[in-house]
């Protein structure tokens, strides 16, 4: 029997204040928006400032102030802290991954890694896989006196141990996915050697914690989704229906990041005095519309489709710059 009263699927948005937006988190924030828009769902807005040394305000500030102007508002977060998971800044959420992390550590499943920068850079050089660099284990298999010696000279980073399973996942675009976790990526830090704790951690205590149903985010993490697949199994809950959608490349071919300021919303928004006619190009790129019509995030909900958004890497077109 069909239930009769569906709890409304939750999905959010989670940038990272540590530069203005460019024109790939908004394809990311516009496609997030839509598909929990046209499933009725409600959209959470989570601020990823994790990392005091690259986060400001004025980002986050800023970061709000576009996605309105874009017309895409939120049911709950963002820095008013408007709702009842809050607080919605990964700033002020440390006793939730404090949490975590002691629920980790009581079971067995942490240890102290006390290389160096340079050490794992050696280390890890032969063992590369597409996922990024493997760990080795070395600390693993420390002695509890290697340690203690250790432990004189620096702070560790803490690592979780993997098992040697492959975790397997149907991505909502790009279908069935898995990864080995011991062969593709190695024991991960859960905090760092200066006490942050890692966005792997940090991103599953979230959107756990937050009754998160749907992340929709960058090709660029779906590496991580295994790993945060197995933090949910530890934390015993069920992940949420990933989509891992296509990163945009400039037209020499390089993805586009923070420094791509020829790309960012404020030269954006001076291109566009219009947020409709930005949202229509980008909305042509995602294939929802045949030509780059001017329409706003709202006019487009009928138009949206998972099966229209391709799975490749996009390269922008002139019509941005
Ligand atoms: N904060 C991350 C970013 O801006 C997104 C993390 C995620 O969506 O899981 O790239
Ligand atoms: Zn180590």
């Amino acid at each position: 029997m069909l239930n009769p009263h569906p709890q409304p699927v939750r999905g959010r948005f989670a940038p990272s204040p540590s530069g203005r937006m460019h024109l790939g988190n908004l394809f990311c924030a516009l496609l997030a928006w839509l598909s929990i828009r046209a499933a009725n769902g409600q959209m959470i807005l989570r601020m990823e400032d994790l990392d005091p040394d690259r986060s400001r305000l004025e980002y986050a500030k800023q970061i709000e102030a576009d996605l309105l102007w874009l017309g895409l508002p939120w049911d709950e977060g963002g820095l008013q802290d408007n709702g009842p998971y809050a607080p919605y800044c990964q700033s002020r959420r440390q006793a939730q991954y404090e949490g975590f992390f002691r629920r980790l550590e009581k079971q067995g499943l942490t240890y102290p890694c006390y290389c160096t920068r340079e050490e794992l850079r050696a280390a890890c050089a032969p063992h590369r896989s597409e996922y990024g660099p493997i760990y080795s284990g070395r600390c693993r298999r420390l002695s509890a006196g290697e340690r203690q010696t250790l432990a004189q000279r620096r702070n560790p980073a803490i690592r979780l141990c993997v098992p040697d399973e492959t975790i397997s996942f149907c991505d909502g675009l790009l279908g069935p996915q898995q990864e080995n976790l011991a062969r593709d990526c190695g024991d991960f830090i859960l905090r760092r050697s200066d006490g942050v704790f890692a966005y792997q951690l940090a991103v599953v205590a979230d959107d756990a914690g937050m009754e998160i149903r749907e992340v929709v985010r960058g090709q660029d993490l779906l590496p991580s989704t295994a790993r945060q697949i197995y933090l949910y199994r530890l934390l015993g809950k069920t992940p949420p229906q990933f989509f891992h959608i296509p990163l945009l490349l400039s037209p020499d071919g390089r993805r586009l990041s923070k420094r791509d300021k020829d790309l960012d919303l404020g030269r954006l928004r001076g291109r566009f005095p219009h947020p409709e006619t930005l949202v229509g190009h980008l909305a042509h790129l995602a294939g929802l519309l045949p030509k780059p019509e001017p329409l706003s995030p709202q006019e487009l909900i009928p138009y949206f489709s998972w099966e229209k958004v391709p799975r490749h890497d996009l390269t922008v077109p002139k019509a941005f710059f």
